[in-house]
């Protein structure tokens, strides 16, 4: 299928990328700037080796489309105590390596600043980690793009939690409170948001509020969603901040078009013969019938949530495809060896299908086999979901992925939770376990019969629907873009014209 660009709108500007480095902001960002790149602009995405090598094989396939689009690679610092190539923070990161990765990423700082000067790019696209590239953006007289991550929704629900404390009004962390001044009525528990809000002198509240700060000086923000998903929160944030932004999504859908874009997406390298095993094991499958449960790329839970997802997904009776991270043989207390015996078991009955590690998920979504979704809430599995018309098993862990249920359930009608009562910090999960009978119930729900079903089945159809039309000219987000490159056009040629004023 061809998606038609922004004819030569874009064909002088240029732009310099700088994504994140872990898995769920560098994604989106490199697809971000490909997005950008089919639409003639010239992108370049400044990262470290380890980095690279997660999207690269995209960006290559781009450029041999044509598109003006490259990566500029910059050594990670040496750090002490951290091993070469760990770049990155995601699933396998031990904690302990990420304060060190963040101050490999500060001393980058001086060197990232200089690339700004020496590229000359007409804006810049950073992630919200980097809140002084708006200062470096205004020293150079271009707008910085800002990537947030995340839903409006989630902003919208952090900033009633900032305004008006909801959560210091109850007596109890497990007493509703209503978030006030959103467009829907939206319940949640103190213990269901990030800590925050709660802790008092909270390192990352304080960094939250740079972010924030460096937010509303920026030129605009950048999202991967797309209006019909979340048009009312889109508006009420646009409202509440004061600021512009622009949605690109599902930024995904709209760059990963042919087989290679989404089978190695994300991914350094897919193994070949294990991606034939699933695929010839789905293939077998009838339409609908089996779940996909996978907790994005930074889950590490502890080994009594494996043993209860295990039976759960037994006890569910219905066929699933798991993605689980392999355990680590020094820190393996027996789950391993469990865990191979249920893959054993599930093989010999034909339930299951166990991917260790890393699973191509764009591929897997679209297979006519699989019929509904166990995810955490993470906005790129969601966005992957919809556009893929599946409807979903809610269970948030951390960052936003409360406030993203609550879209999902309470605003779409489009998912089933499974009850996750307890925000943790990422690489803490464990102070709940979901019981075995929570999660087969809720997958019951998700992949039984029933009216219920099949109106959530309805809805997701139609966003799915609306994910295709945004991003087809005319669409939603086609339109945003269209609008964003125009903006960016104009504003070079007035920087253009009052150079040239001044030499006159
Ligand atoms: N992903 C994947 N295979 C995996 C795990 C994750 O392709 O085995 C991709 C997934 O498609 C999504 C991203 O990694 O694009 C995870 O982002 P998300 O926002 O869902 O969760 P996070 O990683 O932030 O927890």
């Amino acid at each position: 299928m061809g998606v038609a660009g922004v004819d030569g709108e874009a064909e002088m500007l240029k732009a310099t990328f700088l994504p994140f480095i872990s898995p769920s902001h560098l994604i989106p960002v490199i697809e971000i700037g490909r997005i950008f790149a089919m639409q003639g602009v010239d992108v370049t995405i400044i990262t470290t080796p380890a980095n690279a090598a997660v999207f690269q094989s995209s960006i290559d396939r781009d450029s041999n489309r044509g598109h003006s689009i490259r990566t500029h690679v910059v050594k990670f610092p040496q750090i002490d105590g951290l091993p070469e190539g760990m770049e990155s923070i995601n699933a396998s990161t031990p904690k302990d390596m990420a304060p060190k990765i963040y101050e490999g990423l500060s001393i980058l700082e001086g060197q990232f600043r200089q690339l700004f000067r020496d590229m000359q790019p007409d804006f810049i696209v950073t992630d919200m980690f980097y809140p002084w590239s708006v200062d470096a953006a205004a020293d150079l007289g271009i707008p910085r793009l800002i990537y947030v991550g995340g839903t409006y929704i989630a902003h919208s629900a952090m900033d009633s939690l900032e305004r008006f404390a909801p959560h210091t009004k109850v007596d109890s962390d497990d007493q509703s409170f209503l978030l006030p001044g959103l467009p829907h009525k939206l319940e949640m528990t103190r213990s269901q948001i990030p800590d925050r809000f709660k802790v008092p002198n909270d390192a990352y509240a304080y960094q939250m509020k740079i972010i924030k700060e460096s937010e509303k000086r920026s030129y605009g923000s950048l999202f991967k969603n797309f209006y019909e998903l979340e048009g009312a929160y889109e508006e009420h944030y646009k409202t509440v901040m004061g600021t512009k932004s622009w949605n690109m999504g599902p930024v995904s859908a709209w760059v990963n078009q042919d087989a290679s874009d989404k089978a190695e997406r994300g991914h350094a390298k897919v193994e070949e013969e294990k991606e034939q095993g699933w695929l010839t094991w789905l293939d077998s499958k009838k339409e609908n019938s089996v779940v996909y449960v996978c907790f994005g790329s930074m889950n590490n839970f502890p080994a009594a949530q494996l043993v209860e997802i295990a039976h759960g997904l037994e006890e569910s009776g219905h066929d699933f495809i798991w993605v689980v991270k392999k355990i680590d043989e020094s820190q393996d207390d027996g789950t391993g060896a469990f865990l191979e015996e249920f893959e054993k078991r599930v093989q010999g009955s034909n339930k299951g299908y166990v991917i260790w590690g890393w699973a191509p998920q764009l591929v897997i979504l679209e297979h006519p086999a699989i019929g509904g979704v166990v995810t955490h809430c993470g906005m790129n599995t969601v966005l992957e979901t919809v556009d893929a018309a599946l409807p979903m098993v809610t269970w948030p862990l951390f960052a936003e992925q409360f406030f993203n249920e609550k879209l999902l359930v309470d605003v779409l009608g489009i998912g089933v939770p499974v009850g996750s009562k307890k925000w943790s910090n990422w690489n803490e999960f464990g102070n709940e376990i979901v019981k075995r009978e929570d999660i087969a119930k809720a997958i019951g729900l998700l992949m039984g019969g029933g009216e219920e079903n099949v109106e959530r089945r309805r809805k997701v159809k139609a966003l799915s629907d609306a994910a295709k039309k945004a991003i087809q000219p005319g669409g939603s987000s086609y339109n945003s873009l269209k609008g964003l490159i125009q903006e960016l056009k104009s504003l070079k040629l007035q920087k253009v014209d009052r150079k040239m004023e001044a030499v006159a």
